[in-house]
């Protein structure tokens, strides 16, 4: 076919690019798929008070569990999804999941921990965002206000004034958000102030080099200041190392994630962390 016009056209360049789309048009049906057979997991990763040593909450971390491929990671599969629109139903489901989640844990005497969720652009513009989330609220009889929904920057300046009516409207139940990726995006701030939400979470390439960098040292201090200056909690992402926590402690940064508490777990696991710390009623 690519041989039209009688003409050598058929090139290396053209045959990767027929073989991406290929790839890209079978991965979306296989996605479809996956809703149908249900192969999404959630993980969970612990959200820790660090000046108490106490688990706080988990953020819940898709997974795909792909028949062939195996346990694939966000990274392989949310931006397909995002693009053809299927991260609506593939969202619904993740909220749902991690609401029924947090609500067994409570029924177990988990009262007080938080459960985060990630949310896309497409799930948030959705005319029927905030309709969906107070059925999942009003099905799953979760505690609102032990619900976070992160969203990034970029998410939440794409018309700034339609987000901060989103977030007043979920707030109004005792919804909380959370600025995901934080020192990211844009270098602008005084949106912050204007914006309804309860947490910022430092972005996890803050720490990666901070132990080396004094820059980033001294950007994460302003972030931190910046927050606090806003009553906002602040959460940073990527604690690997004993020395970044003992960093954020000087700091007087209170709560981190990362793998120096937990990787991403499977419920199971994540209730073994939820048993073995002290937070039973
Ligand atoms: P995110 O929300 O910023 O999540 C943090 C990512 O950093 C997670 O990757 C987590 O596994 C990883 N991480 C946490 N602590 C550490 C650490 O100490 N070291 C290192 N190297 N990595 C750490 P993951 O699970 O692959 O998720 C990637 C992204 O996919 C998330 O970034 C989020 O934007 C998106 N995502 C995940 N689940 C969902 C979902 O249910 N819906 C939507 N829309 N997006 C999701
Ligand atoms: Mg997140
Ligand atoms: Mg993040
Ligand atoms: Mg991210």
């Amino acid at each position: 076919m690519a041989k039209a016009n009688g003409k050598n056209t058929y090139t290396y360049f053209e045959d990767s690019y027929n073989q991406m789309l290929t790839d890209k048009i079978e991965l979306q049906s296989e996605l479809r798929r996956a809703i149908e057979n249900e192969e999404f997991v959630l993980f969970y990763q612990a959200q820790m008070d660090i000046s108490k040593k106490k688990l706080v909450g988990f953020e819940a971390l898709i997974r795909w569990n792909h028949p062939i491929k195996g346990l694939l990671n966000p990274v392989d599969f949310i931006y397909l999804a995002e693009e053809s629109g299927l991260i609506i139903p593939i969202g619904k489901w993740a909220l749902k999941c991690a609401c029924k989640q947090l609500k067994e844990w409570s029924d177990m005497g988990y009262t007080d921990i938080t459960m985060s969720v990630n949310l896309s652009a497409r799930q948030f513009r959705d005319e029927n965002f905030v309709q969906t989330i107070l059925e999942i609220i009003e099905e799953t009889g979760i505690d609102p206000s032990r619900l976070e929904l992160e969203i990034t920057e970029s998410i939440a300046l794409d018309n700034l004034e339609y987000t901060i009516e989103v977030i007043k409207e979920l707030n109004k139940i005792g919804v909380k958000f959370s600025l995901d990726d934080f020192g990211t995006g844009y270098s602008a701030m005084s949106y912050l102030k204007r914006l309804p939400i309860s947490n910022v979470k430092i972005d996890k390439s803050f720490l990666d080099t901070v132990l080396e960098d004094t820059t980033d040292q001294k950007i994460i201090q302003a972030i931190i200041n910046l927050a606090y200056n806003l009553d906002l909690q602040v959460i940073a992402e990527g604690v690997e190392q004993l020395e970044h926590e003992q960093l954020l402690q000087r700091l007087n940064c209170n709560m981190a994630q990362g793998y120096l508490y937990s990787k991403p777990v499977p419920k199971e696991k994540a209730e073994d962390l939820l048993n073995s710390s002290d937070l039973m009623k």
